[in-house]
């Protein structure tokens, strides 16, 4: 997205993928190169994401960047009204309301960073990135590398047996799978069901 150069106009880009597909990564490239221009930069993530450090964006590769702890989206726009670029990172953690808040910023005429997971430990969905998704204008899909085969991954495989959409962590609870070498997780409410089926 970096060779785009469009005046008066505001935009959404999103950069989304597995874990470890190099999502935060590729947020901190966009916004060195944005920094380079020096244009000015809000960035922002969630409250629920403090696995490396509580005021910066740090990617796995342990790149970082000072960024501002934001719990409801709502609050982001206040907080950019100087800014020309606005990137959030791990925008799955937000609720709906954060697909407003970027089209409002894009038609401030900003440009908008958003990069964050597309589907959960399921492989469902991830809201609200597939709204970001269906609104933006650019979309970049990154790839992790299968821990199991060396395929291009896809999908995020959980290591624990807990079924909330939210657990945070890193290598230690998940980790990069392709579509072969994923396994889908019991859904505990199904669990009772599945064991009387094999009974029968
Ligand atoms: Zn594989």
């Amino acid at each position: 997205m970096d060779a785009i150069v469009q005046q008066h106009s505001g935009w959404i880009e999103v950069v989304c993928g597995s874990m470890f597909s190099g999502k935060t990564e590729e947020l901190i490239r966009r916004v060195r190169r944005a920094q380079i221009a020096r244009q000015k930069i809000a960035l922002f993530k969630p409250a629920i994401d403090t696995r490396y450090s509580e005021s910066e964006i740090v990617s796995h590769d342990a790149q970082k960047l000072p960024s501002r702890v934001v719990k409801d989206a709502n609050e982001i726009i206040s907080l950019s009204l100087e800014a020309q670029v606005v990137a959030i990172d791990e925008a799955q953690f937000y609720k709906k309301n954060l697909v407003k808040v970027c089209k409002t910023l894009a038609n401030m005429g900003k440009r908008v960073i958003i990069a964050g997971l597309d589907t959960d430990y399921r492989g469902e969905p991830f809201h609200p990135i597939p709204e970001l998704l269906a609104i933006a204008e650019y979309i970049t899909k990154t790839h992790a590398i299968c821990v199991v085969c060396g395929n291009p991954a896809n999908f995020t495989q959980r290591k624990t047996k807990s079924s909330n959409q939210v657990v945070i962590g890193t290598s230690d609870i998940y980790e990069a799978r392709c579509r072969n070498c994923y396994e889908l997780p019991l859904d505990p409410a199904k669990k009772g069901r599945q064991k009387e089926k094999k009974k029968k």
